[in-house]
């Protein structure tokens, strides 16, 4: 990731959760944020059969989160697994509204069991999963939480997010490491 990426997300994820009136530490419906944007959100099965879908992940577990398609007139449409939990799905929309607001441009085209969908390029798939990242669970969310010692498995229940979302999120925000501190300059005096 380029330098001061990190720190551009953090700040980039609370004027959008501002924009929504949200306080730092609250939770985000990622779908209201969608709204805000104009980002219509869908679910795979409206256009392609549910079984089809069950095929795919038979085939390749995982292998379809979620895709965006900027379609003609404007209109942006983000689809996702129906599938997946909802915790997954919420954190897959997160990355993938983090992508429009990163203004990502669309590099490849895949084709899945027929249909089309778009991916991105490394960097800017660790872009928009560290932004997406923010929007969820944003820093003095996730320091409350950690001084309240939630765990990935907890947090991610609490805010409907991918375990593996609130793990990355609670090691690489630095706020375990705060938490641990904290405690310690506590504990010598
Ligand atoms: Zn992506």
């Amino acid at each position: 990731m380029r330098r001061g990426f990190k720190t551009e997300a953090e700040r980039l994820a609370d004027r959008t959760r501002a924009q929504l009136g949200l306080k730092p530490d609250a939770w985000l419906e990622i779908r209201d944020l969608a709204r805000h944007l104009k980002i219509e959100v869908h679910a795979a099965d409206e256009f392609v059969e549910k079984k089809d879908l069950e095929e795919l992940e038979h085939l390749q577990p995982g292998c379809f989160s979620a895709a965006t398609f900027h379609l003609p007139g404007g209109r942006t449409v983000t689809v996702y697994n129906p599938l997946a939990d909802p915790g997954r799905t919420n954190s897959d929309l997160a990355h993938e509204i983090s992508h429009i607001l990163l203004r990502h441009d669309v590099r490849e085209i895949q084709q899945i069991a027929g249909h089309t969908f778009f991916t991105c390029n490394p960097e800017q798939e660790e872009e928009a999963n560290w932004l997406g990242g923010c929007l969820l669970l944003p820093r003095q969310l996730l320091l409350r939480e950690a001084f309240n010692g939630a765990d990935p498995v907890s947090l991610a229940r609490k805010y409907t997010v991918s375990v593996q979302m609130a793990r990355f999120r609670l090691n690489a925000s630095g706020v375990l490491l705060q938490v641990k501190r904290a405690r310690s300059n506590r504990g010598q005096r």
